[in-house]
């Protein structure tokens, strides 16, 4: 039975810092085992598009590299570009991104932050899958060849799979951009006129021209669109939609990615799940609302299935924030299900398939305080 750890947000003085409970974790004998020295180690984060105010802390990061590094172990930062023209589109955004958020690349992290799939975000390569939705997908080369990989995920709500955390990190940002168009090919976006202002400022974020001007909408071809999202999260009016019969498909393709991944590190790997600024938004829109729970802390296991069931368990279990989207959608006091009213999305659906998958499994050992 895997164990989850529960490290809380709050401190009362300099050894309950941030760097000090990252320090902490590495005390843990499940992350401990991962750091071997002359060994590589992956540190694979989530990065934000620009304008997303809310991310992971580079701090955070920046703590583990240096701790592991001290520690004898060669990390690496890595991460995966978007499939829409945001700011990680190509290998030169994605790593200006980096460093404008706070990622300096040569000083702190000795030049050692890169993409899984490359700078064009293709290397690597397609490995067979069980399940019933993919068949295999592309996985970016970075995290197969490296040894031992530490998912440090941003919880967020998300409006496909209900939350953010260690499956979809896995799933979704270990893959290269065929491996990602493969999993989001059961998607399809629909466009609702009467919602549309012609503002254009979902033209910028196409990266196939399935959007160009028009009057007095915007023009959409679904002939050549590759179900980005990026018109879906940059829309201010909500015009672009995604057809809801495509979601669950899309949630066991993500546990099949995510299995696919950890069937082929070359090691192990561990999760670590960031119950801060839990926004409505993914980190991968172009703008935040403001957090809906409270800080929540820190989870961590070696099983994904069980930290993210925790990270759910948790978000519902507490207080929503006043004046937030939790008070807009009517789930403000504990044991209220915040996620599956702000998302519109039950987890517990591809939870449930992960576990058929044998990803995870929500039996798990909690222990808090840690
Ligand atoms: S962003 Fe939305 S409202 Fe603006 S042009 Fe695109 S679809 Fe229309
Ligand atoms: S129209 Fe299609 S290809 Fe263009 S941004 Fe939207 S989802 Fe992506």
């Amino acid at each position: 039975m895997a164990k989850v750890y529960w490290i809380k947000g709050r401190s009362a003085g300099i050894h309950q810092s941030i760097i000090s409970k990252i320090s902490g974790l590495l005390s843990l004998e499940e992350l401990a085992r991962l750091v071997v020295p002359e060994e590589s180690l992956a540190l694979k984060i989530n990065l934000s598009e620009m304008g997303y105010s809310h991310y992971l802390p580079p701090v955070v990061v920046t703590s583990l590299f240096e701790k592991t590094r001290d520690l004898g172990a060669r990390p690496v930062v890595t991460d995966s570009g978007s499939l829409f023209k945001g700011s990680r589109f190509s290998g030169f955004d994605w790593i200006n991104t980096a460093l404008l958020l706070g990622y300096s690349s040569g000083e702190t992290f000795d030049s050692q932050l890169m993409l899984a799939g490359g700078y064009t975000h293709e290397e690597g390569k397609f490995y067979p899958a069980e399940g019933r939705r993919l068949g295999g997908v592309e996985l970016g080369s970075l995290l197969t060849d490296t040894g031992n990989v530490v998912v440090i995920s941003h919880v967020t709500a998300h409006p496909l799979m209900g939350l953010t955390g260690a499956v979809y990190n896995l799933g979704v940002g270990m893959l290269t951009g065929s491996g990602k168009l493969r999993v989001h090919s059961c998607l399809e976006v629909a466009f609702d006129p009467s919602r549309c202002d012609n503002c254009g400022v979902c033209l910028s974020f196409c990266p196939t021209g399935a959007l160009s001007n028009g009057y007095p909408n915007i023009s959409y071809d679904p002939e050549i669109c590759n179900n980005c999202l990026g018109c879906f999260l940059s829309c201010p009016n909500s015009a672009m939609s995604i057809k809801p019969e495509g979601i669950p498909v899309y949630q066991e393709s993500v546990v099949e990615a995510a299995c696919t991944a950890t069937d082929n590190l070359r090691g192990s790997a561990f999760f670590i799940n960031f119950l801060s600024s839990v926004t409505p938004q993914t980190d991968d829109h172009p703008f935040s609302d403001i957090p809906f729970v409270p800080d929540l802390g820190i989870l961590a296991s070696e099983d994904p299935v069980a930290v993210d069931w925790a990270t759910y368990q948790i978000i519902s279990s507490g207080p929503g924030v006043p004046g937030s989207v939790a008070e807009q959608f009517g789930v403000l006091h504990k044991g209220e299900d915040k996620i599956k009213a702000i998302s519109g999305i039950d987890p517990e659906s591809w939870i449930q398939y992960a576990e058929q998958m044998n990803l995870g499994s929500r039996d798990c050992e909690f222990l808090s305080n840690t």
